[in-house]
C-alpha cells in the first residue's frame, strides 16, 4: 500500500508508522491519500506548497470538537471531526452559535432514510471569521458570518447561475450529512466550534442584529421568506401559518413585517399569547370542535409548517378562490389529497425547498433593516438531546440556539 502525494511524489512510510489520518481522497487528479504520522505534517506541508499546482490546499486537516450521533435515534454526544484547513478562497469560521432545526431532529432519527452516521447537524451558524485563504476577499477576519443549509455547488449550472444552488444540476452540497465532492467526505453540520466553508457560501450577518437571535435566520428565516416573496404575500392579504415553531414564528413576523392579516393555526391554545406578541392578529387551536369550519375560504396563503404527518384536505379547505397553501414541512410520512377539495375553487399547493445564497443574504439585510431575528432559548450542548424531545412534542419557544462556547469547555 503506498500513499500518494500526487502522481510524482510518494510517501515511503508504511501504514503501520502513521498514527493519525488526516483526510482521504479516492477521486481523480490530485489524487491524494494522506494517513501520516505527526511527524510527517511538516513534509507535507513543505510538499504542498512547493507544489501548488498538484497538491490540494484541502489536503491537511484539523481535528476538532463536535456533537453528533453514532446511529439513528441515538443520543448525541461529544465527537471529534476533522475539518479541512482554508483553502485559497475559504473562510475559517470560529463557530458562535448554531441553531437547531427540527430537519436535524429528522436526519439523527433518520425519519427521512439515507442518514450516514456519525451524523453532526447543525444549519443555522452563525460566526466570526478567524482566517481565510490568499484569494478569500469577501470578509475580513473578526466579520460576523453566517453559514446556512448550503456549503457548494457546481457554480456554472442554470440552477447555480439564477441562484437556486439548492437545485445544483450536478448535486449541491449541504452544510451537513451531504457528499463533497472536492474532500470526498461527507460534511458536518455546525453543532461544532469551527467550520471551512468557500466565500461563496458565507453570508454577511448585518449590523445590529444580535448574533444568537440571527442565527436562525440561516434556514427557518431564509425557508419562510422565500415563499412569502415566491407567493406574493403583500399589505392586507390574509395569511395562515400551520405549526407555531421555529419557522412557524419566522412566518408570522416576516408576513407581519409584510403587513398581511396573519392567523397562527396551532394545536392547542398554549402559544396563544406569544402568537400575539410575535405580531399575529388572530389565534386558532385547531383541535376545537368547529375551529376550522368557521375558517373556510378565508386565507389567500397557507404556510404550512408542521413536522409531524396531519391532515392537509381540511386545511386547503380555508383557502380562497385561486388561493395557494404552500408546504415547508417536511412529516416523513406521505399525505392524501382530495382532488376535489382542489380543483373546486382552483386552489392550489405547492412547497418550497430553503433558498439560494442571493436571496438568503437578500432575507438578512431585510431582517436588518426591519429588525427581524429569531425568539431563542440558549441551550449548552449537552442540552441538545433534551431540546430534541421537546421539540418532537412541540414545546419550543422558538428556536433552540446551541452556545458553540459549550463545546469549547
Ligand atoms: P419545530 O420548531 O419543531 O415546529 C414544528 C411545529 O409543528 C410544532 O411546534 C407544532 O406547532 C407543530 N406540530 C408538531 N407536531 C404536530 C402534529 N402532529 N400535528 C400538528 N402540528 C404539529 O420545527 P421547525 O424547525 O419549524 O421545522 C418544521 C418542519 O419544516 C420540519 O419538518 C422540518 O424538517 C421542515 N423544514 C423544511 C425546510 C424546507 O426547506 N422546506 C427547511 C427547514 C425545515 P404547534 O405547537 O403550534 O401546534
Ligand atoms: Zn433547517
Ligand atoms: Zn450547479
Amino acid at each position: 500500500m503506498s500513499y500518494r502525494l500526487t502522481p510524482r511524489v510518494q510517501l515511503r512510510s508504511s501504514p503501520a508508522t502513521f498514527s493519525k489520518a488526516f483526510s482521504v481522497y479516492r477521486g481523480e487528479p490530485p489524487r491524494l491519500v494522506v494517513a501520516m504520522a505527526a511527524e510527517d505534517i511538516t513534509r507535507l506541508t513543505i510538499l504542498s506548497l512547493s507544489m501548488s499546482t498538484t497538491v490540494s490546499p484541502l489536503s491537511v486537516s484539523m481535528e476538532i470538537p463536535a456533537y453528533g450521533a453514532t446511529a439513528a435515534k441515538a443520543p448525541l454526544e461529544p465527537l471529534k471531526i476533522e475539518r479541512r484547513k482554508p483553502g485559497p478562497h475559504d473562510v475559517e469560521i470560529e463557530i458562535l452559535y448554531c441553531g437547531i432545526c427540527h430537519s436535524d431532529v429528522h436526519k439523527v432519527n433518520d425519519d427521512w432514510g439515507g442518514t450516514h452516521f456519525p451524523v453532526v447537524p447543525g444549519h443555522e451558524i452563525v460566526g466570526r471569521v478567524a482566517s481565510r485563504g490568499a484569494g478569500a476577499t469577501r470578509f475580513q477576519e473578526g466579520d460576523l458570518v453566517g453559514v446556512g443549509c448550503l456549503v457548494d455547488s457546481c457554480r456554472v449550472c442554470p440552477e447555480c447561475r439564477a441562484g437556486h444552488e439548492m437545485f445544483c444540476e450536478k448535486g449541491v452540497t449541504f452544510t451537513f450529512d451531504s457528499f463533497d465532492r472536492n474532500t470526498k467526505t461527507w460534511t458536518y453540520g455546525g453543532y461544532s466550534t469551527d467550520i471551512v466553508v468557500d466565500e461563496r457560501y458565507v453570508l454577511r450577518v448585518p449590523n445590529g442584529l444580535d448574533p444568537v437571535r440571527a442565527a436562525p435566520l440561516m434556514c427557518a428565516g431564509i425557508t419562510t421568506y422565500s415563499p412569502l416573496h415566491q407567493f406574493g404575500c403583500k399589505p392586507g392579504d390574509q395569511v395562515a401559518v400551520v405549526g407555531l415553531g421555529g419557522l412557524g414564528h419566522m412566518v408570522v413576523k416576516l408576513a407581519a413585517s409584510m403587513r398581511a392579516d396573519v392567523t397562527v393555526l396551532s394545536t392547542s391554545r398554549d402559544k396563544e399569547k406569544d402568537a400575539s406578541r410575535l405580531g399575529a392578529k388572530h389565534f386558532v387551536a385547531t383541535k376545537e370542535l368547529g375551529a376550522l369550519e368557521a375558517l373556510q375560504g378565508r386565507f389567500s396563503l397557507i404556510m404550512d409548517t408542521v413536522s409531524a404527518a396531519h391532515d392537509l384536505n381540511k386545511q386547503l379547505t380555508l383557502l380562497r378562490n385561486f388561493g395557494t397553501m404552500v408546504l415547508v414541512g417536511l412529516p416523513p410520512s406521505g399525505a392524501q389529497l382530495d382532488a376535489f377539495t382542489l380543483v373546486h375553487g382552483n386552489r392550489r399547493i405547492a412547497g418550497s425547498n430553503i433558498g439560494g445564497i442571493p436571496e438568503t443574504q437578500e432575507m438578512l439585510d431585510y431582517c436588518g433593516k426591519n429588525g427581524i431575528v429569531a425568539d431563542v432559548e440558549v441551550i449548552k450542548a449537552d442540552q441538545i438531546n433534551d431540546a430534541y424531545k421537546r421539540m418532537e412534542r412541540g414545546d419550543v419557544r422558538y428556536r433552540f440556539v446551541i452556545d458553540a462556547a459549550s463545546l469549547r469547555a
